[in-house]
């Protein structure tokens, strides 16, 4: 395992970060809680979690796991979140977590999904951001930091304002121009960065041939490329992976321990490729769950991908097959936008359903 100074707070984390988000069973704690102290024990050290991951079952995984792991001498450090704009309410978040999580003392408290700028101002303003502050202070919390889906220059804006030691956001081979300016930003005001969503939310796995630019190095997995490709910045600090079970923690491991450094040439064709082709995909963050007719709008947009892309296979068929829906489940969309204002990436959601329905309907004209 490889570690790196986190920012300016005198840490030095693991570069390969649990993302206690995916459980492969959340409902069976002893065995979800044994998959961080297999991790530990493999050399990771930082540990990523929330309230209502996995539902809500992942914050007591954590706290039973972190019962083991403190016996192991071994150095570890963990990060949780609230997303309250009202500090009455998020100073419940906290204590909750501390519970929760069998710890005195938070590493990383992350002012959490701060999605657009006018939300980020809610949280000032609701006593959020002075609340985290507070339990600095008292002990309760080591470093504020903020976790976003913002925009990269929007990133910086709330870097400037000086509040937090780091940010955690979604970074990957897909997306990395879009939030480039955070990350750029982060970096010069010496701040730690983790990167959620390394694999681009699983994108980058399923389309490996489209993906295959990111294999630069002989024998090489995509996994391998999406990460080394990561491991390359110096600015990033954690990446974090939603592990499933053991295998998925094992593989993610021995990705990291097979890096080597990349020559000025392999670097530059896996930038034109980024920042030509991959600035505007779905990654499947699912931060678009929020309609109002119940469309699971991800899986269309996901699907549109697919339009993006030099693939065989039929978006009709990806849609049924692969998501189990149908293109007819559109004809509910009222237009209200809520799925946009939500949308991670800042999506035009509503053009990629047209996009999609015009090339489903020439799918099944045999176009
Ligand atoms: S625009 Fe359509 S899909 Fe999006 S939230 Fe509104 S009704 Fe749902
Ligand atoms: S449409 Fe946007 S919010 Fe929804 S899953 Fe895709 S990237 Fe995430």
């Amino acid at each position: 395992m490889v570690y790196r100074e986190y920012g300016n707070t005198g840490l030095k984390v693991s570069v390969l970060g649990f993302g206690g988000m995916r459980f492969g069973d959340p409902e069976d704690h002893d065995t979800s809680a044994e998959m961080l102290l297999h991790a530990l024990k493999k050399g990771i050290t930082y540990f990523d979690t929330a309230p209502g991951y996995c539902g809500d079952n992942s914050e007591i995984i954590f706290g039973k796991a972190i019962k083991e792991m403190k016996k192991t001498g071994i150095p570890f450090y963990v990060s949780t979140k609230s997303n309250k704009p009202k500090g009455s309410d998020l100073r419940r978040d906290l204590e909750n977590s501390l519970k929760r999580l069998n710890l005195e003392r938070i590493d990383f408290y992350n002012c959490w999904y701060v999605l657009t700028l006018d939300d980020w101002e809610g949280r000032k303003r609701g006593g959020a951001v002075a609340e985290i502050l507070k339990a600095q202070e008292e002990g309760l919390i080591r470093f504020p930091v903020f976790s976003t889906h913002l925009p990269g220059n929007e990133i910086r804006n709330v870097i400037e304002e000086g509040y937090f030691r780091g940010v955690t956001l979604g970074y990957s081979a897909i997306n990395s121009p879009y939030r480039e300016d955070g990350i750029k930003a982060a970096a010069e005001h010496n701040m730690g960065v983790v990167v959620m969503n390394p694999l681009g939310g699983g994108t980058i796995i399923q389309n490996e041939e489209t993906f295959s630019f990111l294999k630069v190095k002989e024998n090489q997995t995509i996994l391998e490329g999406a990460l080394h490709f990561l491991l390359l910045d110096p600015r990033i600090t954690v990446r974090l992976v939603g592990f499933r079970n053991l295998n998925d923690i094992d593989t993610a491991v021995s990705a990291v321990d097979s890096f080597v450094p990349y020559s000025e040439a392999e670097l530059a064709g896996i930038r034109g490729h980024v920042e030509s082709d991959f600035n505007s995909l779905c990654t499947t963050c699912m931060y678009c769950n929020v309609c109002p007719v119940d469309i699971p709008v991800w899986k269309f947009v996901e699907t549109a991908n697919g339009l993006f892309f030099n693939t065989d296979e039929k978006l009709s068929d990806r849609l049924k097959w692969h998501w189990g829906t149908d293109i007819s489940v559109l004809d509910r969309c009222t237009e209200c936008r809520k799925c946009e204002a939500a949308c991670t990436q800042h999506l035009p959601i509503l053009q990629r359903f047209e996009q999609l329905k015009t090339h489903i309907k020439m799918e099944n004209q045999g176009g």
